[in-house]
């Protein structure tokens, strides 16, 4: 379904991005990946699934620094031609009380889970209008759409993703190129095994309980969504039948925000 088309996906050594990474792959799209850690693993991994020809390259740019940014956007460019398919997905977590918030982490939050999103969008979309075809899929949270105490930065980054989202969408939405946000609830990757092994350490209780908890607290499902569930949700936005799905914030989180 998507030979021909290039894809990016920020922050994809790990995690959501390479479940989407992936997912992309089987249908045929070409697949930038960018992250930190082992690049090769990863790239295996995507190119496992590649059909229809397609292609699997890796940029390591850092995305809270806009110039390397720019650097990944011209890679993508000179590689394939252009990026049809930007997943804005690269994002970090710090929990912490307002008054106690490590500035730095503020701002590398605030950088990584919002401001690249408008650099790589802003660099990606004239290509996307000349072809008048593209897929914007910004990966905020459950925490885009309401909020948890201890995490003002990230729930502030993701609820500016969500109405960045709306904003591109309604600039795009007279051409094929559409804008939407995918909002996850708890998906057990590092960045919530983490969340998981303080929780486990702060209350002396063992991992599966401290996991157990996360998901009670939350979700009504009692279930982990998982990066190939999301996967599929971001094949949909880039399937014909997501021509005129416009701004939505599409949360996939076992009822978390339906409470
Ligand atoms: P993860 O830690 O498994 O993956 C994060 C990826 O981002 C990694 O590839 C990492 O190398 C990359 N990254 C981090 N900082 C970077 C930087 N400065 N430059 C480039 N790459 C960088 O995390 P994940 O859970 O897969 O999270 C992916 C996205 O999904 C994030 O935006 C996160 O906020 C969002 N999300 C996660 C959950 C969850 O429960 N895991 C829920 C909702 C939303």
């Amino acid at each position: 379904m998507l030979a021909g088309k290039t894809a990016l996906v920020t922050g994809s050594t790990s995690g959501i991005g390479l479940g989407i990474a992936k997912a992309l792959a089987a249908q045929g799209a070409h697949v930038v990946l960018n992250g930190f850690g082992d690049a090769n693993g990863p790239m295996a991994e995507v190119a496992a699934l590649a059909t229809s020809g397609g292609q699997v390259a890796f940029h390591g740019a850092d995305m809270s620094k806009p110039a390397e940014i720019e650097a990944l956007m011209q890679f993508a460019a000179q590689r394939f031609g252009q990026v049809d398919i930007l997943v804005n997905n690269a994002g970090i977590q710090h929990v912490a009380n307002v008054e106690d918030f490590p500035v730095d982490k503020w701002d590398a939050i605030i950088a990584i889970n919002l401001c690249s999103a408008f650099h790589t969008t802003r660099l990606a979309v004239p290509a996307m209008r000349a072809a008048n075809w593209g897929r914007i899929i910004n990966i905020a949270s459950a925490h885009g759409l309401v909020a948890s105490a201890a995490k003002s930065a990230y729930v502030a980054a993701k609820h500016g993703l969500v109405g960045f989202t709306k904003s591109v969408a309604l600039e795009l939405a007279t051409t094929g190129v559409t804008s939407n946000a995918i909002c996850p609830g708890w998906v057990l990757t590092p960045l919530v095994q983490k969340q998981i092994d303080a929780k486990a350490a702060a209350q002396g209780i063992s991992v599966a309980d401290a996991s157990r908890q996360l998901l009670a607290e939350k979700e009504p499902s009692l279930q982990f969504t998982t990066p190939d569930e999301l996967g599929a949700l971001a094949v949909f936005f880039c399937s014909p039948a997501g021509n005129n799905v416009r701004g939505v914030a599409w949360n996939m989180d076992g009822g978390w925000v339906a409470q």
